[in-house]
């Protein structure tokens, strides 16, 4: 395993914003709003702790940038009449975080790490939610690679006027599980959260990846012996198949028992609610990765996504000053992992 992730040193940060940071990276539907957003930046790699800052123009921000070379840079997903003090919310685009280092049943990489394959699987599951988001008409909806995973970025003109728990509405949608509480558990003091299954075509298409990467203790996890297991993991291409066409015989056929199929659902759907992380949708004084910035904890560039199909962030979010030399190998399909 070639390890290219790595942490950009303070001369490389000050070449990536010099070399090749460029004005053009920066969306449009920034720049036309740049007067109205709060940008963060995190000079020192803990955290975005330089907050309430404001520019008047693209030329500020690019002087700023240049000037700086910030760790990390971030812009409010909200408008605000005066965002130097976070005051008088105007809208805010509707955001989804899929987080390739989060996802559920991730058995590629270690813990926090992101390989070609969950990069991948994350990149699947946006081009997933880009079907159930043309399904409620949405259109300006903008990809974005974070650096390590996606941010999908929805920018019509009545969502960005809704509130937190509309947001939470669409969220449960597109994440296809409806947390509901579960009063009876309150009191044994277990968490109360049941998840249900809602939705049902999302749903499966979501239990679909679920069992594709599962490995055998997962499913333990979910509920079921080795024997149940078992059979699963050699028929895993013909269930991920029912499912992803909308359909759940095939499973049904191998776990027949209708209260161990309940609980293995139950389980499976708390794993999908992980696809999406709630707190960034909800949020609507989020501050979200500035497109063209460097995402420096893993010397990748977070950039607007035109072509989600033919997208490769290995091939494409790699910054100039990291060598090159250790992509040529992945690049010629001679590693899987990098
Ligand atoms: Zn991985």
């Amino acid at each position: 395993m070639i390890t290219v992730f790595r942490q950009a040193t303070p001369e490389e940060r000050k070449r990536y914003y010099s070399e090749e940071w460029d004005r053009e990276d920066v969306p449009d539907f920034i720049v036309d709003s740049i007067k109205k957003r709060e940008f963060g930046f995190d000079h020192d790699g803990l955290g975005p702790r330089d907050r309430y800052n404001t520019f008047n123009s693209i030329d500020e921000l690019a002087d700023f940038l240049k000037n700086r070379s910030p760790f990390a840079a971030y812009c409010s997903v909200s408008l605000y009449e005066y965002p130097k003090k976070r005051e008088n919310w105007e809208r805010a685009e509707l955001v989804f975080d899929i987080d390739a280092k989060d996802l559920p049943v991730k058995n590629c990489c270690g813990e926090g790490m992101v390989c070609e394959v969950c990069l991948n699987r994350a990149k699947n599951m946006v081009m997933e939610i880009d079907t159930n988001l043309k399904q409620l008409k949405l259109e300006n909806v903008y990809y974005v690679y974070s650096g390590r995973g996606y941010h999908i970025r929805i920018l019509d003109t009545d969502i960005m006027e809704i509130g937190e728990a509309e947001r939470g509405f669409i969220l449960d949608y597109i994440r296809a599980s409806v947390p509901v509480r579960d009063e009876s558990k309150t009191k044994k003091g277990r968490d109360p959260t049941l998840y249900s299954a809602g939705y049902t075509g999302i749903f499966r298409s979501r239990f679909a990846d679920i069992i594709e990467y599962a490995e055998p203790e997962d499913f333990k996890e979910f509920g079921l012996g080795t024997v149940k297991a078992g059979e699963i993991i050699r028929n895993r291409d013909a269930v991920v198949e029912d499912l992803r066409k909308g359909r759940d015989r095939a499973i049904r056929k191998i776990i027949k028992d209708p209260r161990a199929y309940k609980r293995f659902e139950e389980r499976v759907t708390v794993q999908i609610s992980k696809f999406l992380d709630a707190k960034v949708t909800v949020d609507i004084k989020r501050i979200l990765r500035l497109p063209s910035s460097l995402h420096s904890k893993v010397s990748m560039k977070c950039m607007v996504v035109e072509d989600l199909e033919r997208f490769d962030p290995l091939r494409y979010a790699v910054p100039e000053f990291v060598d090159f030399a250790d992509f040529a190998d992945y690049q010629a399909g001679k590693t899987k992992t990098i």
